[in-house]
């Protein structure tokens, strides 16, 4: 989720006794549920639909790691009641997959190749969640807070959970995006997250209704949908010491900013309201963007006589069947901010979306799309039609031998993933050197030592980033794979 967050040593949560003589519910079922989090909202309750009935929580994509104790029929908790943490969590990832998919209309299906996903709510003590492909998980986790002593559970943002399932989404449908090494398809991995969580925030009535109030329709006013995750963010801050995200939040759609080549940034600028290379950072263009088409639906509705509530709400629902015309129509393997841009162009243009001209207006804006673009000059979509589970077994991984002098790194090779009906460019090759060497820079690719074994926790690095890659040895070969551990 965070790009700063600190790692500390993990325990394993332990498992609460369940009682026998009390069935566990199934069907539809109320569990806890903050949209937001408890800094700027109260928790409220979500009703999961077709839960299986098991002591431990499970519906037909995802099930929680440990078995919960219901009341009353229901998981429904104080939010100081240690069971608050799992039922916000699952539910969380139960609403996230249930909304995607009817508002996309399109079925998730998980990298992994498991049928569910596992939600692990607790992991332990670290200022972060992630999702784990090798686990098939997403993990939230734990935190004291340096300033107000108060323990902070990452799993209690239904934004921050909404985000580590959107990875999990995005990484079914698109598994190649997380063989890839450029700033850019890191970046809009993050990008999806937020944009996910933003759209689906607001379909929450209680939210809705403090969207309204914040903003009486004006999304160019702060307000709790755009910024994402606020406990999070402020918890950060106050162990940084400073204002490190640049607000009361972990990271805010309101934004500026316009195209930058990521290799001319510093990784995290001192200044949060510049940008930076790292994709946490650089995500935020992409979202920046992607919230000026919301606003302009927004103000679309709003011109068509919508109160603001409705014209929020209407918004939210074109939002997110937009996000899945794009994923339809994105690009399956390497890609820039731009082809990714001239995709959603096409994708409202040419796979039944209206919205063609606002997306081009808004992300020449941002100057990630050229100024003279027009619409009907976007090429036709290369492949709309061909199913997504296609795509996926399509993904060949292949190699890139790196030339010159790499320090530790000399002699290896990269994994990379290949379209194999796209003809071999030298120069992509060339970018993918160039990428590791900058990773190799700035200390994003973990070395290793041949037969040297990895916990878990050597994945991320001393300021509890999960590194980008690993050097990992076969047959004696050096060969730099992606982690896919993402935040
Ligand atoms: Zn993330």
């Amino acid at each position: 989720m965070t790009c700063n967050a600190l790692h500390s040593h993990r325990h394993i949560a332990s498992t609460r006794p369940v009682s026998q003589n009390q069935s566990a519910p199934a069907g539809s079922v109320d569990f806890s549920q903050n949209p937001q989090d408890k800094v700027v909202l109260q928790p409220g309750t979500y009703t999961v639909q077709n839960l299986k009935g098991g002591e431990t929580p499970e519906v037909e994509k995802a099930k929680l790691s440990e078995p919960l104790q219901a009341e009353n029929g229901a998981y429904v908790f104080a939010d100081t009641d240690p069971r608050f943490h799992a039922a916000n969590s699952f539910s969380a990832v139960a609403r996230t997959i249930q909304f995607f998919e009817e508002g996309t209309g399109i079925p998730v299906a998980w990298a992994f190749g498991e049928p569910q996903i596992t939600v692990v709510a607790d992991g332990g003590e670290m200022l972060n969640a992630y999702y784990q492909r090798a686990e098939g998980s997403v993990n939230f986790f734990h935190s004291t807070d340096a300033v107000t002593s108060q323990v902070v559970y990452s799993g209690d943002s239904g934004e921050v959970v909404s985000h580590e399932a959107g990875h999990a989404i995005l990484d079914g449908m698109r598994p190649a995006y997380l063989m890839n090494w450029r700033t850019d398809c890191g970046a809009f991995h993050e990008s999806f997250g937020d944009m996910l969580a933003l759209v689906m925030s607001v379909q929450d009535d209680k939210v809705l209704a403090q969207v309204v109030e914040q903003t009486g329709g004006d999304m160019t006013r702060p307000n709790m949908a755009a910024n994402l995750g606020e406990e999070l963010g402020i918890t950060i801050n106050h162990k940084v010491g400073k204002n490190h995200t640049g607000g009361d939040y972990t990271r805010t759609a309101i934004n500026k900013f316009k195209w930058q080549d990521p290799k001319t940034l510093p990784k995290n600028p001192e200044n949060p309201d510049e940008l930076g290379s790292e994709v946490h950072n650089f995500s935020r263009l992409f979202t920046g963007a992607f919230y000026d088409v919301f606003t302009g639906l927004v103000n679309e509705n709003r011109a068509n006589g919508m109160e603001p509530g409705q014209a929020i709400r209407e918004a939210s629902n074109e939002g997110i069947r937009m996000l899945g015309r794009l994923l339809k129509a994105a690009p399956r393997f390497d890609f820039t901010y731009r082809d990714m841009a001239k995709c959603f162009v096409q994708s409202e243009r040419d796979a039944g979306g209206s919205h063609a001209d606002l997306v081009a207006k808004v992300y020449k804006e941002r100057e990630i799309l050229p100024a003279n673009l027009t619409v009907a000059d976007v090429p036709p979509l290369q492949n709309p039609t061909t199913s997504l589970t296609q795509e996926a077994l399509a993904v060949q991984k292949d190699l890139v031998p790196l030339r010159g002098n790499f320090g530790n790194f000399s002699g290896a090779s990269v994994e990379i993933a290949r379209d194999p009906q796209a003809p071999r460019f030298v120069a992509d090759d060339d970018q993918v050197r160039d990428d590791i060497k900058r990773l190799i820079d700035d200390g994003r690719i973990l070395y290793t030592e041949p037969h040297q074994r990895l916990s878990e926790k050597d994945l991320f690095d001393r300021n509890g980033e999960p590194y980008i890659g690993v050097l990992r040895w076969r047959d004696g070969q050096p060969v730099i794979e992606r982690n896919t551990i993402v935040t």
